[in-house]
């Protein structure tokens, strides 16, 4: 059977997946506001133990329809190694549709077109990133090495060979009172990266964060759920995107439950917004203009 070092994590649309851990932790692990991987020191796992134990696996269930590659950015691995990974995955569970993975933006464009076509074809169906926000400004102040130049070649690079995106975006990063003025640009680099999927969370101050830290010491002051929301609405205000974007911020983190289509419904779900956000101490100027 399987098994698996330190927390696992996946995305919430994987919960029927296998998870197949190749990496244990995060090869960038320096976001400070993910503490997800903090305790684990990033490696690669065995090929040979690997694949004996998803022989057990397979001898006692095949049917998964999906597979997911854990953990925080396998992308990373070799091209030669994930594909030998895929053939093994696609061999031993033969009804598998879609395989799915983390990355990172610097992940996928290490990776030549011709590379990324190969794992198209064997069986890579979805990349989940996180983008977090589309400032440069901030993206450097959370440490997330890497810029929103990144994501955009990224994004057009998967577009070219098929690999659908899903694309993770964060409210509150910046703190109280500081958040919202990066939701413009945030809203600019996603319709330019145009993914397929794309969702907002909320702040958490993760165990273990650099940010979680900052705030025991008074530094960073969380933007409560108002300002959290307002975000979104001059993200969805500025966006642009040709889509379809299958949009969510339906997380347990979010204080409203969002879902719908972008563009299809940017009108609609700022109208829900509207109709949530209660105090105007929060409402910025450009919020009020609205
Ligand atoms: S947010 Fe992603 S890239 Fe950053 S440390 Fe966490 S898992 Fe790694």
């Amino acid at each position: 059977m399987l098994t698996y070092e330190g927390k696992v994590y996946r995305p919430p649309s994987e919960w029927r997946s296998l998870i197949v851990q190749a990496t244990v932790g995060c090869s960038n692990n320096t976001c400070t506001f993910c503490g997800m991987y903090k305790e684990d020191h990033f490696h690669i796992k065995e090929e040979k133990d690997l694949f004996r134990e998803l022989e057990e696996e397979a001898q006692a269930f095949q049917d998964y329809e999906k597979i997911f590659i854990a953990d925080g950015d396998a992308l990373c691995l070799s091209t030669d190694r994930l594909l030998r990974l895929m053939t093994k995955l696609k061999d031993l569970f033969p009804l598998c549709k879609r395989i799915g993975i983390y990355a990172t933006a610097l992940d996928i464009n290490r990776k030549s077109l011709e590379e990324l076509k190969k794992l198209k074809e064997a069986g890579l169906g979805i990349v989940y990133l996180g983008l977090e926000t589309g400032s440069n400004e901030l993206l450097k102040k959370i440490k997330k090495n890497m810029e929103a130049e990144d994501y955009i070649k990224a994004a057009a690079k998967l577009h070219e060979v098929g690999i659908f995106q899903s694309v993770t975006l964060i409210t509150g990063l910046a703190g109280a009172g500081k958040s919202i003025s990066y939701a413009k640009e945030t809203a600019e680099v996603i319709s330019q990266m145009n993914p397929e999927y794309v969702s907002y969370l909320t702040l958490m101050l993760d165990e273990g964060s650099e940010l979680l830290e900052s705030y025991k010491k008074g530094e960073f002051k969380p933007a409560g759920p108002d300002e959290a929301l307002e975000e979104i609405y001059v993200f969805l205000d500025h966006y642009h995107g040709k889509g379809p974007s299958v949009f969510r911020s339906n997380h347990a983190s979010n204080y409203l439950s969002l879902a719908g289509d972008l563009p299809k419904d940017v009108e609609n779900l700022k109208t829900q917004i509207r109709a949530s956000i209660r105090n105007e101490a929060y409402k910025d100027e450009s919020f009020r203009r609205l």
